[in-house]
């Protein structure tokens, strides 16, 4: 009797971890990789697509986004449906979404899953920013609900994050919670930049011949966001902490970092799409304004020489779907952030490829370091038997244009308006699901919660244990 399976890729490149492309069949079955086998191999499946002259790689994986109309948690449908159809679009399978609010996290997850569950194309966990004594004391509880990685936004001082509802900390509330995040074997994320520096920056005589990219860089600079990145990294050092530096955006925060990890392994460096493709002098003008702002030009080479060495982690979006009216406004009014998720894939992929990056290391940073590091390793983040049939197919040899409407998002802009990419996403799997099929939304919401244990060095030991206890097994 021969087996049966629900769906065969079918022709494809396949990216296997550890050997790159091969020319190889996926048989999925129940959501997952049943078997890789030979192009030349029978096995009956219900349905079998062609992907011939296509490369089939994990589902990208967007660490860093955030959903809900004030960014701070999705409660509507549309707030899940819109910006995960964005995602989907783009080949992101599975993303995490921050959560802020003040109040018990215990009760903010439920109605955050309410949102999602019935509404998201795209797998989905949580982060939550903490920023109370309750959500210290509530830590371990948080774990156990499947969330092992937490915010902290270093320039929330004083009433810095009043208009997010978050009160002001300071470095002994850090230090807990590295401490804290140590012991239970979880992640910070932290937001680093010095806002007293930005306060007094902020204050300065503006110079009015910049343009507002320019001006924006220039009242937040990277030396800022630098000695926040090695204050929390050498305060990690002294706790055990893992710390994953959020949206790196300059050469000064990049040597920050890599300065401490020369003796503390735990040091993880995330950057996000705008950083490696706009700088100041961008078109995109106030609709790239984000913090921290995109830089001049050097840092975004310094970056990519980073990434081709391999000493970027993840490449994620810092998503954030605010309405296109927010931005269009002066640059010192107007508020930060753009939507992003549905271009890291392809924008990666194609300017990695184009500066000659192997794909072993785009995949990493678009998709398996990410798995890796937030405990979603190997049942995301590679293609495995086993593992979750989440696929994006890429057609290399077929170009496309990013516009607004190609995004999906419900912010109606895009600060990559026009680009042309030389590539196109074709379909997008979920759990052997097509949620885009032949580069159109299939509509299919099948996304579901996906439960974390733990995060940075404990879940990467974690994997490490498990595959030396299967390879004594062969
Ligand atoms: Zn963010």
């Amino acid at each position: 009797m021969t087996e049966s399976y629900d769906l065969r890729i079918s022709g494809g490149d396949v990216f296997l971890e550890g050997h790159g492309r091969a020319p190889v069949d996926l048989l999925i079955r129940d959501g997952r990789i049943a078997a890789i086998v030979d192009r030349a191999e029978p096995a009956a499946a219900d349905e079998i697509v062609d992907v011939t002259g296509k490369l089939v790689l994990p589902g990208a994986i967007d660490p860093h986004v955030h959903l809900g109309k004030d960014i701070r948690v999705p409660r509507d449908p549309d707030d899940a449906e819109r910006e995960t159809a964005s995602a989907v679009a783009g080949g992101v399978t599975t993303m995490l979404v921050y959560l802020m609010s003040s109040d018990s996290y215990v009760g903010e997850l439920e109605s955050a899953r309410r949102a999602m569950d019935t509404n998201s194309h795209t797998d989905y966990g949580f982060h939550f920013v903490l920023g109370t004594p309750e959500h210290l004391r509530e830590f371990g509880e948080y774990m156990d609900l499947g969330v092992s990685s937490f915010k902290f936004f270093m320039n929330f001082r004083g009433d810095e994050g009043k208009y997010l509802g978050m009160p002001g900390n300071d470095d002994s509330f850090m230090y807990d919670l590295l401490s804290m995040s140590a012991q239970h074997g979880a992640m910070i994320n932290p937001h680093p930049e010095n806002i007293e520096l930005v306060r007094m920056f902020r204050d300065h005589d503006r110079d009015d011949d910049l343009s507002p990219l320019a001006a924006w860089n220039a009242a937040r600079p990277a030396f800022v966001e630098a000695e926040a990145a090695q204050r929390v990294a050498y305060l990690a050092s002294v706790t055990g902490a893992s710390v994953y530096c959020v949206h790196t955006s300059s050469r000064e925060a990049v040597e920050a970092i890599a300065r401490h990890q020369r003796t503390y392994p735990n040091l993880f460096i995330e950057t996000c799409t705008q950083y490696l493709t706009l700088d100041t002098s961008s078109a995109a003008g106030v609709y790239a304004k984000v913090n921290p702002p995109v830089r001049p030009r050097e840092d975004v080479e310094f970056l990519w020489q980073t990434f081709l060495a391999g000493g970027i982690d993840v490449v994620g979006s810092d998503h954030n779907a605010r309405h296109r009216v927010n931005k269009e406004k002066d640059v010192f009014s107007a508020s930060a952030g753009f939507p992003g998720t549905g271009g890291v894939l392809p924008l990666t992929l194609a300017e990695g490829l184009r500066r000659g990056a192997d794909l072993e290391t785009i995949v990493n940073a678009v998709s398996t370091r990410a798995a890796k590091l937030f405990g979603m390793y190997p049942r995301k983040g590679a293609i495995m038997v086993g593992s979750d049939a989440d696929l994006v197919v890429v057609d290399l040899d077929t170009p496309s244009v990013i516009t607004a409407e190609t995004q999906h998002s419900g912010a109606e802009f895009t600060p990559w308006e026009g680009t042309e990419l030389p590539l196109s996403v074709v379909h997008t799997i979920v759990r052997g699901r097509f949620a885009l099929r032949d580069g159109a939304l299939t509509g299919a919401r099948a996304g579901d919660y996906v439960p974390r244990a733990h995060s940075g060095a404990a879940a990467l030991a974690e994997q490490q244990e498990r595959g030396a206890h299967a390879s004594l097994h062969v």
